[in-house]
């Protein structure tokens, strides 16, 4: 059997950097990354971004250069999805039943696009965007001379895509079952302000609407029936719904999870000498009053990469980073800093209408998040007053004329 020093199971944000993290904190010990996709680590925001829209090409979207990882002597096993593991034993299996053996495991595997399930969710046609396949079937789809794309799922990576799809000229249904955009992610103030965008640009909104089935002729995709009847024509679809955390095999194992995989503030889980990293790990966070959640984004996978590697080097410095997240739709540039997870109060800064402005959330007074629209200045001001856990003056947040970093 094969043995690695270190074994990182998922070769996305968390995977590579935790390889990185460990070449730079010193580790010159065998570092094997085992990963199911083909593609050596490449970046996941483009995909409903620059890469749909054809303003990126691949070979720009990879984390870093293909040679890299043979440079630092890291051993990328691509293909091979872990289908299982022996944590007593250390020992994981890949899917050609071959296995190999560990000193230290980081599990970063992310989660897998939730799927609708509903008549019709399997019909040809219908895609999710959660990796360059799916991102590269959307745009086949479109070569092939879709014209009407319905968008399942008000969130960013269907408003995202919604975007890109609109300046590729093509009509666009978004299907909401929640009375608003974003919903789960943010507040009223936000919300309102890229409903009108989207709008504005000629999007369909459909809010509070439930999904009857897919409708198909011949395999493929048709439309859209919606609860109540009416049909939606559809070349396309595109389902932006969530993911469910890939962790079957390190559940099946005996790490405790129930949401993702548990994992404390060194990104250990319950497991001896397994660790797990990104979106898949639930962890307490101090940026929302120690609640137990599980964050998706690029900034937390990649330091919790960061914390594990350097835990397993010795350096035990507990995860407490800075949260921060950015979307990008038409010519909008949204930086969200902090979590709103909780938020009592909103304030909003600026004139949404000029589209500069910022939405504030605080809670009990405190400034916990900012999502700022066109706004950097704010956003790299706004986030020292998180930091800070500064409780302003609620007429200065909202006054453009009185500096964010004039109220620390
Ligand atoms: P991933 O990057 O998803 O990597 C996990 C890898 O593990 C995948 O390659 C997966 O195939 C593999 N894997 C899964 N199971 C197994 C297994 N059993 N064996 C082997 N390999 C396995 N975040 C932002 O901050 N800003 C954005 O603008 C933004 N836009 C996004 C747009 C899209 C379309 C998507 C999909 C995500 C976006 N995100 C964005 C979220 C961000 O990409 C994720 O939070 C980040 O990729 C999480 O990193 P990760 O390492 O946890 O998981």
């Amino acid at each position: 059997m094969d043995h690695s020093d270190i074994i990182i199971v998922g070769t996305g944000h968390g995977g590579a950097h935790a390889a990185i993290a460990l070449r730079q904190n010193g580790h010159e010990g065998s570092i094997t990354m085992i990963g199911r996709e083909r593609d050596a680590p490449y970046e996941r925001p483009p995909l409903s971004k620059e890469y749909l829209a054809r303003e990126k090409p691949f070979e720009r979207i990879h984390i870093r250069p293909p040679a890299f990882w043979a440079d630092k002597n890291i051993d990328l096993r691509l293909g091979h999805p872990v289908v299982e593991m022996d944590a007593l034993r250390k020992v994981v299996t890949l899917g050609d039943d071959s296995q190999m053996s560990y000193r230290k495991l980081v599990w970063a595997t992310g989660g897998d696009a939730r799927r609708l399930s509903c008549p019709g969710d399997d019909l040809d046609g219908v895609f999710t965007v959660r990796n360059r396949a799916d991102a590269d079937r959307i745009m086949a789809s479109l070569d092939a001379g879709a014209q009407t794309a319905v968008i399942i799922g008000g969130g960013y990576v269907g408003l995202e895509a919604a975007a890109v799809l609109r300046k590729l000229g093509r009509a666009v249904t978004v299907i909401e079952t929640q009375p608003r955009l974003l919903a789960r992610v943010a507040g009223e103030d936000l919300s309102a302000f890229y409903h009108d965008e989207h709008r504005a640009h000629g999007v369909d909104l459909r809010l509070a609407t439930n999904i009857e089935s897919i409708a198909g002729e011949d395999g493929q995709v048709t439309g859209v029936v919606l609860a109540g009847g009416e049909i939606i024509t559809a070349d396309l679809v595109i389902v932006g719904i969530g993911i469910i955390p890939s962790v079957g095999p390190l559940i099946a194992a005996g790490a405790s999870g129930a949401n993702g995989v548990d994992v404390d503030e060194l990104c250990r889980t319950t497991l001896e000498d397994v660790y797990a990293i990104g979106d898949c790990a639930a962890h307490a966070s101090d940026f929302a009053d120690g609640a137990v959640i599980r964050v998706e984004s690029v900034q937390n996978a990649n330091d919790m990469a960061t914390t594990t590697a350097r835990s397993i080097m010795g350096d035990k410095q507990p995860y407490r980073a800075f949260p921060w997240f950015w979307s990008n739709q038409y010519d909008l540039k949204l930086q969200t800093a902090g979590l709103s997870i909780g938020y009592d109060e909103t304030i909003v800064r600026g004139d949404p209408a000029e589209r500069k402005f910022s939405v504030i959330y605080l809670k009990e007074g405190r400034i916990i998040a900012l999502d700022c629209v066109n706004n950097t200045r704010d956003y790299v001001q706004g986030r020292k007053l998180i930091e800070a856990h500064a409780v302003p003056d609620r007429a200065a947040l909202a006054d453009t004329d009185i500096m964010l970093k004039s109220l620390l």
